[in-house]
């Protein structure tokens, strides 16, 4: 690895042939330990993988680990609630029929997320409506949502994208007087704050992921929370075969909208997902350190914005999600991705195609209605993004930022490649 001085002015750009700033790969992430093996290592001795009985009783729950990770995750969120299940899929499964979404109901989502946030309402025969989201914060945009909603609407899916709370006062201003419920995805926000509240607890459910991808993780797991009983014991009834056991605990909320899943969380994650919860606020530092100095350093480059953290919010930054306007900077965020990757610091263009596009969601549109340009602009041409955030990468942050500088020092190599690749040999 270089050093900063060395690389800022005329050195070459590594697409054309000069030196890369990063001459070896970064380092991948470990985010477990010691403390997660040992907690493994505890549950393969007590003999019990799993705790659950699909039957009414004490073990409708789930075992000890999963009860004693659901008390930890409510202490640290400050919820009254959380619903340890085998993924964030099944929970915003679980959340939307929790929510009774069926036939001839609406939920509006943004288009700009994992497809999940939005197969939620599908599932259950609903209709997703999309909504576009805000420039500055890749998040719902309340204006958009209030045009959309009508008396078919049942929930808003608020998607904290990219580890950035939603406005969820706002939504839950415009669902509140139509009794619509706002779930919110908090897939990527595990502890990022809202007006001091934690993300994924300010709306009616919030769902939390712990896959391998996510900040912390049990491979496969992922949580709902709420402060509403009713919404709790829904979530538990459909987590785990509740058709099977309204009778016997003489449930009355409607117990015929009740279907019950295996969405059940194991014991080995349960632990796993413990130790790894009690490391969240070291990471996070980690990663908003990070951030700061991104922050910092490539502000000032003309054409590129920096993420944006809107007011009386905190940003846990699951990804660094940039945006470029290509005709200030001089060149194309293809060709920016390119010169970065011959740099050694690999980012992502564009992120999830716009959902309404998908085979799955195009056939229930409004053709003249489903068209969300502030998404489709960011998706087709600004929106880039790394993920070069967690501890191991601190070291290598400055070299990260020179990567980026050298590139506009050198702008117009850049721009002359653009030129090569528009040209008519280069097309297609
Ligand atoms: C990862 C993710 C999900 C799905 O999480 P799983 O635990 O893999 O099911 C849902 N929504 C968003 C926004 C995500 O990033």
């Amino acid at each position: 690895m270089s050093g900063a001085a060395a690389v800022r002015g005329k050195s070459k750009l590594a697409i054309c042939g000069g030196e890369p700033v990063l001459s070896e790969p970064l380092p991948g992430h470990q985010n477990f330990g010691a403390e997660e093996t040992a907690a493994a290592m505890r549950v393969m001795k007590s003999g019990c993988l799993s705790g659950f009985y699909g039957s009414a009783g004490p073990r409708f729950l789930g075992g000890p680990e999963v009860r004693q990770f659901e008390a930890d995750w409510c202490e640290r969120f400050g919820v009254a609630h959380a619903v340890a299940m085998n993924s964030a899929t099944s929970c915003l499964m679980a959340a939307t029929a929790a929510c009774k979404l069926g036939p001839g109901d609406e939920m509006i989502a943004p288009p700009f997320t994992m497809s999940a946030s939005a197969t939620a309402a599908k599932l259950w025969g609903a209709r997703t409506v999309f909504a576009d989201i805000r420039a500055d914060s890749f998040t719902l945009d309340p204006d958009s949502v209030a045009k959309l909603i009508t008396p078919r609407t049942k929930a808003i899916m608020a998607v904290n994208l990219f580890g950035q709370p939603a406005d969820l006062d706002e939504l839950l201003a415009l669902a509140r007087p139509h009794g619509i419920k706002v779930i919110e995805d908090n897939a990527q926000a595990p502890g990022a704050l809202y007006k001091g509240r934690a993300a994924g607890t300010v709306a009616d459910i919030g769902v939390f992921s712990l896959n391998c991808h996510k900040i912390i993780q049990t491979g496969e797991g992922g949580v709902a929370c709420t402060n509403d009983d009713a919404l709790a014991e829904r979530l538990r009834l459909i987590r785990n075969h509740g058709e099977a056991v309204v009778r016997e605990i003489g449930y009355r909320q409607s117990p015929e909208s009740i279907i019950g899943f295996n969405f059940r969380m194991g014991e080995l994650e349960a632990a796993i997902g413990t130790e790894q919860l009690a490391k969240l606020d070291t990471l996070t530092a980690a990663r908003q350190d990070l951030a700061g100095l991104y922050d910092e350093r490539l502000r000032s480059l003309p054409g590129l914005t920096v993420p944006e953290v809107l007011p009386s919010r905190s940003h846990v930054y699951y990804v660094y999600a940039l945006t470029l306007d290509p005709a200030h900077a001089g060149f194309s965020r293809r060709a920016l991705v390119s010169a970065l990757a011959a740099e050694g610091v690999e980012c992502f263009e564009g992120y999830c195609r716009p959902l309404y596009q998908e085979a799955l969601f195009a056939q229930d549109q409004d053709s003249d209605t489903a068209s969300c340009p502030v998404t489709e602009r960011l998706y087709g041409e600004q929106l880039l993004f790394h993920g070069w955030l967690y501890p191991e990468i601190v070291p290598f942050g400055a070299a990260i930022c020179d990567a980026f500088e050298k590139i506009w020092d050198n702008r117009s190599d850049l721009a002359s490649l653009d030129d090569e690749h528009a040209s008519p040999s280069g097309r297609g």
